[in-house]
């Protein structure tokens, strides 16, 4: 199925994609054009020492925020896009076709949309304004050591004392830490309590409130990409609470009405099969000689899935577009999209043989030996494999809780 846009969303899509090739920064044209485009690149750059880079970040967002667009999925009275789900869909898929880079991190897809549907006012005013305006990026402190898939078992403590919370304990895989300003984080405020009701979300303004240490953790690429985060008697204002004390599992769950359809997943990796296609047909590397019939066919197979995966995307927007919210309709999408991009990356490594061995950028085969690399996480992150089956099993096909 290919999807036909309406005269207006043909009109929207003509300005997303006018927008992107006028006002992109040369830095991330030429990244996207190798394919080399960090994960956060926005982030980094925000903090980089190198004049060329802030500048990239820094036009990049003043582009976006004249339409609008830095925050597509928020309401316009919060400054937000007010983009209907299909909208974000179509601006999202230009912007993966031009592999531009998202701004804002986890402060405008997470903190933004939690304190639009539980902050006070006060809260709204004081902390909505800085995600946008990309002066304060935010860090997402769930995850700790012995609490992952099993997120409600978390122990990190918030005591109350006077006014503030004290806070001790530890997260970890905590993304750009180190580049982020301030931190949200879900906290144990009742011990006593069931698992889920003990929890309470709040906000720590600055990561380098004393009692915080952030230490790296080097990542399988070689990249600092996340942190471990410890809190030793870390005092926060008890008015950092967002929602109802106790209530916080509940908060820290909530999705605003933004498209699901990870279609830039879908268009990543249509255009990575499609340039390992062009690598063959232009023999790079000998790369057409090592076609044997079963890695034609493994790659005829890498087609159909990548197709398939698009089909996924079309669905998920389908439902939103209808009003109904995608459940275990969006692990089905996240689990295909994770294993696909690893059996992807697994068979353009197949097709440059040993020379996928090389990492230097000059070498064509070191984009995918990279990307092999750098998809062992996808499966991982945002809820693993096994969890998005548990949940198709149980929510899809309605199966017993094993
Ligand atoms: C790149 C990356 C970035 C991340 N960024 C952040 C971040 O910014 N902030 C943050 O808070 N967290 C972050 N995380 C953490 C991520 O949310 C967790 O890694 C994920 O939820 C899995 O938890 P875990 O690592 O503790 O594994 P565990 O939950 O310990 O799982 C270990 C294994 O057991 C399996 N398993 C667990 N429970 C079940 C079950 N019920 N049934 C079957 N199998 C099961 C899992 O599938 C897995 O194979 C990030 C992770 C990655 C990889």
């Amino acid at each position: 199925m290919d999807w036909k846009d309406t005269p207006e969303q043909a009109a929207f899509r003509s300005e997303v994609s006018t927008l992107i090739d006028t006002r992109l920064p040369t830095r991330y044209r030429e990244l996207a054009a190798r394919g080399a485009m960090p994960e956060r690149a926005w982030e980094n750059d925000r903090k980089s020492d190198m004049p060329d880079e802030v500048a990239a970040a820094v036009d990049w967002h003043a582009a976006l925020a004249e339409r609008h667009w830095v925050a597509p999925h928020w309401p316009t009275e919060y400054g937000g896009g007010g983009l209907t789900a299909m909208e974000q869909f179509i601006f999202n898929q230009e912007m993966a076709e031009s592999g531009a880079p998202g701004v804002g991190g986890s402060g405008l897809s997470m903190l933004g949309p939690t304190l639009i549907v539980h902050g006070s006012d006060e809260q709204k005013e004081k902390y909505l304004p800085p995600i946008l305006d990309g002066n304060v990026t935010w860090a997402q402190g769930y995850s700790e050591p012995g609490s992952g898939s099993d997120l409600a078992s978390l122990t990190t403590r918030a005591v109350r004392d006077g006014d503030d919370f004290i806070i001790n304990g530890q997260k970890i895989w905590t993304s750009a830490a180190h580049t982020a300003d301030a931190m949200f984080a879900l906290v144990r405020t009742d011990p006593d309590a069931p698992k889920h009701r003990g929890i309470s979300f709040v906000m720590i303004d600055d990561i380098k409130t004393p009692g915080i240490t952030v230490r790296p953790l080097i990542n399988i690429n070689g990249d600092h990409y996340f942190n471990e985060v410890f809190f030793e008697d870390v005092r926060i204002p008890a008015t950092n609470l967002v929602g109802e004390l106790n209530r916080g599992w509940y908060v820290g769950m909530t999705l605003l009405d933004f498209e699901r359809s990870n279609i830039g997943g879908a268009v990543a990796a249509r255009r990575q099969l499609r340039s390992l296609i062009g690598h063959i047909k232009a023999n790079q590397q000998g790369a057409a000689e090592r076609i044997t019939p079963e890695l034609r066919r493994e790659i005829v197979d890498r087609w159909v899935e990548t197709e398939t995966l698009y089909q996924f995307s079309f669905r998920i927007i389908s439902m939103q577009s209808a009003g109904l919210v995608p459940n275990y309709e969006a692990s089905t999408a996240k689990l295909f999209a994770s294993e696909l991009s690893q059996r992807l990356a697994h068979t353009a490594t197949k097709v440059f043989g040993l020379h996928a061995q090389h990492w230097a950028d000059a070498e064509p085969a070191s984009r995918f030996t990279r990307n092999y690399i750098a998809m062992v996480p996808a499966t991982i992150r945002g809820g693993t494999s096994e969890v998005q089956r548990n949940v198709i099993a149980t929510r899809g096909l309605g199966l017993p809780r094993a």
